[in-house]
């Protein structure tokens, strides 16, 4: 059988590790990008580089940043009494992009997910209780993923924090189960986000 010359097939594999993309996909990508100019593959390739470069995450939040911290993190307008964990830059933006919440975030990094060896040491958990600490917010707002890693993501973290007193709250169930943050429409997210509950009472109500 006929295979395709070395650097397209390293192409084609490089491409399919990216989230969503099976070998077909790969393949159109990959031939798409064959038949673009020079200068055009060229921007491409150094906008892959560059990401290597400049960016770093916020010492702060965890956000993907330039500066350090990062301008959500440094803008004096914002709520620093108001934090809201999510689990990657993704979820970040698609609350960003609803206007409703002027809080800081917290990135943590992904969700707690065993099978795949992500404990709470891979994901930026030390870093936020050493920030609730000492920054001492009046309310954390979980707004995880609808899915069973999201939710058992939320009550370690909500168990994590009770010590400290602090005001645990969740996104409305107005998010269908198995919906994604980041993918939510910025209506459903808004009212997810004004519909926000307490965690703790909201469980214990419901295993009383
Ligand atoms: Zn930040």
């Amino acid at each position: 059988m006929r295979d395709f010359p070395d650097p397209i097939k390293r192409l084609i594999e490089e491409l399919g590790r990216l989230p969503g993309v099976g070998p077909k996909t790969a393949e159109r990508y990959a031939f798409a990008l064959l038949k673009r100019r020079g200068e055009d593959r060229e921007r491409l390739a150094d906008a892959i580089l560059d990401i290597g470069g400049s960016l770093s995450t916020c010492s702060v939040c965890g956000n993907y940043t330039e500066e350090n911290p990062c301008p959500i993190c440094s803008d004096s307008r914002r709520d620093r009494t108001f934090v809201c964990v999510v689990a990657t830059e993704q979820d970040l933006l698609a609350i960003e992009r609803t206007g409703e919440f002027s809080g800081l975030y917290h990135v943590l990094g992904g969700v707690l997910s065993p099978a795949d060896g992500i404990t709470p040491n891979e994901l930026n958990v030390r870093e936020l209780l050493a920030r609730v600490s000492r920054e001492t917010p009046t309310e954390l707002v979980m707004a995880f993923d609808h899915t069973i890693e999201g939710e058992s993501t939320m009550m370690y973290l909500t168990r994590l924090l009770r010590p400290s007193g602090i005001r645990v709250t969740r996104l409305a169930r107005g998010l269908p189960t198995g919906s994604e943050v980041g993918y939510a429409d910025e209506v459903t997210l808004s009212d997810a986000l004004r519909g926000r509950r307490e965690v703790i009472r909201e469980h214990e109500s419901s295993t009383a």
